[in-house]
């Protein structure tokens, strides 16, 4: 495996620079795709003074903190969002590497894990500044995921997990699709399409990793909801976009839901 190649460490060095790279390109992401523009041309310039911006000045967090957070020609300021989306991601990035760097299915699954890390990053801020979840980034990510577990069933042998990610995918889907029905104004229709790709992808992983990833979407999207209250900046009609909060249950549940089921069963002695 690449991890008796080149140590550890490296891997994760390497993918978080290569999630600080993809985090400032995400940036350009989440400001066009809203607005229908192409995320390729033109190329970045100020928003400001309308400067292109140099290659030299567009360096991840580096480049923010080197010219203190404003435009090297009109001297704007820069919003803090950028860097701390390029720091996110390599963060995030660095974090897959470091659990995918031993794990059995690391050579398919490490691919797919750095492409959610990258999507949830846009969705999650797309979500927050427009309260929607674009096609144009959801729905190319069941191709994407589907392709890559197939990959991840073929070198692992274990296809019956192919099955389980299709019903991970009717069933998170279709519970979502049940919750915006019910009660219209809470879910939207870009959280069920999110449901379904989350579905097949923790399916796959296992059911304790879809089980503690779809609850806790909801555990922290009330704690949010709480914490807004007690703050009183919300009240209970206040609309929160819930799409960073099932991504974030998402990673929770890749994360933790094995242990979590294991632990579970050790402490009520079911096994
Ligand atoms: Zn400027």
């Amino acid at each position: 495996m690449i991890a008796d190649l080149i140590p550890a460490g490296w891997i994760v060095a390497i993918a978080a620079v290569f999630g600080a790279l993809i985090g400032s390109f995400l940036n350009v992401v989440i400001w066009r795709v809203p607005q229908g523009m192409s995320i390729v041309r033109p190329p970045s310039a100020c928003p400001s003074c309308g400067k292109p911006i140099a290659w030299y000045d567009n360096i991840p967090v580096v480049s923010y903190l080197v010219l203190r957070g404003r435009c090297r020609h009109c001297g704007t300021h820069i919003s803090a969002r950028y860097p701390f989306v390029e720091a996110l991601t390599a963060v995030l990035f660095g974090l897959a590497a470091w659990g995918g760097v031993d794990g059995a299915y690391a050579f398919a699954l490490l691919p797919l894990m750095l492409y959610w890390a990258a999507i949830a990053v846009a969705l999650t801020f797309i979500d927050l500044d427009h309260h929607r979840l674009p096609n144009v980034i959801v729905l190319p990510s069941y191709v994407v995921t589907a392709v890559l577990l197939v990959v991840a069933s073929i070198v692992t042998g274990e296809y019956g997990r192919l099955l389980s990610a299709a019903i991970g995918a009717v069933t998170l889907g279709g519970f979502y699709f049940i919750l915006a029905i019910a009660r219209p104004g809470g879910m939207g229709l870009g959280d069920v399409k999110l449901a379904g790709a989350l579905g097949m992808l923790l399916a796959w992983l296992g059911w304790a990793t879809l089980i503690v990833g779809a609850f806790s979407a909801f555990v922290f999207g009330g704690i949010f909801g709480v914490a807004l209250m007690i703050g009183r900046k919300a009240t209970r009609k206040t609309a929160v976009p819930f799409g960073p909060f099932m991504l974030l249950g998402a990673a929770f549940g890749i994360w933790l839901g094995q242990p979590l089921a294991d632990w579970y069963l050790a402490m009520t002695g079911l096994t």
